[in-house]
């Protein structure tokens, strides 16, 4: 019977292909993958021979789909790689899927390295339950949109972003989910220079600086807090209770963003708007 094996490969560190990886890669008719270059070094790594490979990017998966399913009706085996970690996680692999499926074909898979879930279970934040975001849309209104999502979640949430883009995202953040919420900054799992960076939100804007910062990043951001968010009523109360009691207006913004959980910049509206 034809099948479908989605294989999980290394996201950094050559150790992590497993050996059953290895033996599905050689045992298949086809390997479908991002870049032939890239597949291939990592083929021949681990002694791989003769295997024919065919590009399934972003671009060309669909493309691919009619030889896939040849192949697979002639009883072959498909495998499906990624540059890095598990197809389709952010990555090409849903739509070969989903072809297979429809023409009635076992779907397999060899897991093994994911980023996401390298991140999730490092970070020491909640992990029963969460969310995996992927990669927010780079601009536009769903841009704003899928962030406010993020504002609101309560379970912890899993971001991939591209090196240059890791500032900005994280400014962005910080503008809608507050000063104080906690974040885990992943960087280079499973290579050399791994890190894993623990604060807020606030904290963050620090220590990744305005530049890009190197290497590939995981952002793990908890979850908004279960209980209702605090109404533009409380936060007038708490602001002239703080004014009330001498603090300045940019101190009393801080301490009431800070003590009701939410951004600086709202309780700062709501200051400015007060008489
Ligand atoms: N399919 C991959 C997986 O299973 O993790 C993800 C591919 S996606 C195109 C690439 C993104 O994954 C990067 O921008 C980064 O956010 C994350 N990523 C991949 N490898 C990583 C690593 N070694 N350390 C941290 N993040 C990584």
């Amino acid at each position: 019977m034809g099948t479908l094996v989605l294989v999980a490969t290394p996201i950094g560190n050559l150790g992590d292909l497993s050996p059953r990886a290895a033996e599905s890669l050689q045992g298949a008719a086809l390997i479908c993958c991002e870049d032939t270059r890239r597949t291939g070094k990592l083929l021949s790594h681990f002694g791989i021979r003769g295997v024919r490979m065919a590009i399934a990017n972003e671009h060309t998966e669909l493309a691919r789909i009619d030889e896939v399913l040849e192949l697979l009706a002639a009883g072959k085996i498909v495998a499906v790689v990624t540059d890095a970690g598990t197809p389709g996680i952010s990555d090409p692999g849903e739509r070969l899927v989903k072809a297979a499926i429809e023409h009635h074909h076992v779907i397999s898979a060899i897991p093994g390295p994911a980023a996401d879930v390298m991140a999730l279970v490092i970070s020491g934040l909640p992990s029963a339950r969460y969310v995996f975001e992927g990669f927010l849309p780079r601009s536009g209104p769903e841009r704003g949109e899928r962030l406010r999502a993020v504002a609101t979640e309560t379970r912890t949430i899993v971001l991939y972003e591209a090196p240059h883009r890791v500032a900005r995202t994280l400014t962005e953040l910080h503008a809608i989910c507050g000063d104080t919420r906690r974040v885990v900054l992943a960087r280079e799992l499973t290579k050399l220079h791994e890190e894993v960076w623990r604060g807020t939100l606030g904290e963050s804007l620090g220590h990744v600086g305005q530049r890009a910062p190197l290497g590939e990043y995981v952002i793990v951001l908890a979850g908004a807090p279960a209980s209702a968010p605090a109404s533009d009523d409380e936060i007038v109360l708490r602001l002239v209770a703080e004014l009330a009691h001498g603090a300045s207006k940019k101190s009393a913004v801080a301490a009431v963003a800070d003590r009701l959980d939410v951004a600086k910049n709202r309780v700062y509206d709501i200051a400015l708007a007060m008489k």
